[in-house]
């Protein structure tokens, strides 16, 4: 029987790899190379990333630095069952440290290496960010209300609405949805948009909440490589009425609890729940509100009808019971006198 040896190092063997023996083998595989030193790109204003030619969303610092590693490493292709662990250690403010503990197989073969590399963080402002700070934006939101002054909740309800849309869609990695700027007038606010399609999502994000509707008009604003260049004003409007409002509509007269493409509410006059295609009412005017409403006297119940005291003239009044009054005669009942007579007004809505 011939003994055989390695041809590189002289020693007896029995298994050869590649020719060579165990020790010779292992020797010259590198498991894996890193540079010593590797850059990332980070936004200081934002904390956006840039990774694979783009910017994209902010993560955490550590975990873009753990991606950079990972992204540099070189393996040997006949590496398998490679378990890796990086820990990233933070020297300074733009500095991290990270240390590569790998272990695999090599053609059966268990190989294990250690190493430190260093992650320089290059800030520099994203696109986005440049875009803001440059005033660049393609549309204005503008909301205001039918016939009526917004109130102070509704314009903050519409700002977060704007806020939430347009972080969802930065976090959809759509990068213009921004908002630009936001200006309170005594009309209403204007939010400026970084993209058009965001005006649009967000006008229609507000009309799901509270109804009403839009009109788009484009603005010839100049040009860009031989390109038209548009600005969309939006022109929001929220619904001429709200919660709370008491109206004539037609025949009726409401409570509202919402008003957008339908109205809802509580028919006073019945006490039964109202609603109706907003388009389909002829003739709908505003009463008064339900907080305008005063105290007065039930009289009587005569089940199909009550009495009450007219506050003002002290006279008692015979109207229709609604269904939702519980209160005893001698009770004291909240009521509004309107252009359509005397109604109750129930103490809470309840639907
Ligand atoms: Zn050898
Ligand atoms: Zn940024």
């Amino acid at each position: 029987m011939t003994a055989l040896f390695c041809p590189k190092c002289g020693n007896n063997a029995d298994v050869f790899y590649e020719n060579v023996c165990k020790n010779c083998f292992i020797k010259d595989k590198k498991l894996l190379e890193c540079p010593a030193v590797l850059f990332a790109k980070i936004c200081p204003v934002c904390g956006s990333v840039y990774k694979r030619g783009k910017w994209s969303t902010k993560e955490d610092e550590s975990e873009t630095i753990i991606e950079c590693v990972k992204g540099s490493l070189k393996l040997d292709n006949q590496v398998s069952d490679l378990d890796i662990t990086l820990s990233p250690k933070q020297l300074d403010y733009s500095r991290y440290r990270v240390h590569i503990d790998a272990k695999a197989m090599i053609k059966g073969m268990p190989v294990e290496i250690e190493q430190d590399t260093e992650v320089r963080i290059s800030w520099e402002t994203c696109d986005t960010c440049s875009r803001i700070s440059g005033g660049y934006f393609e549309g204005i939101v503008q909301v205001r209300a039918e016939k009526r002054i917004p109130t102070k909740e509704e314009l903050g309800r519409c700002k977060d609405i704007a806020e939430s849309v347009s972080a969802r869609s930065q976090e959809k990695g759509d990068r213009l949805a921004f908002i630009a700027k936001t200006e309170e007038l005594g009309e209403g606010t204007d939010f400026y948009v970084g993209s058009i399609k965001l005006g649009k999502q967000i006008c229609r994000a507000v009309i799901d909440v509270f109804g009403g509707k839009f009109t788009e008009s484009p603005k010839l604003v100049g040009q860009k490589n031989g390109e038209d260049l548009y600005r969309i004003t939006y022109a929001l409007r929220l619904p001429e009425f709200v919660r709370g409002d008491i109206i004539s509509a037609d025949d009726r007269v409401i409570e509202v609890q919402t008003c957008g493409k339908h109205v809802s509410g509580i028919d006073l006059e019945t006490g039964k729940r109202f609603i109706e295609n907003f388009n389909d009412l002829i003739q709908v005017k505003k009463l008064c509100r339900s907080q305008d409403a005063v105290s007065a006297v039930l009289v009587a119940d005569e089940g199909k009808t009550i009495q009450v005291m007219d506050p003002d003239t002290y006279e008692s009044i015979t109207i229709r019971r609604p269904e939702f009054l519980s209160a005893e005669p001698g009770n004291e009942i909240k009521i509004v006198k309107t252009a359509k007579g005397i109604f109750v007004v129930p103490e809470k809505i309840t639907f």
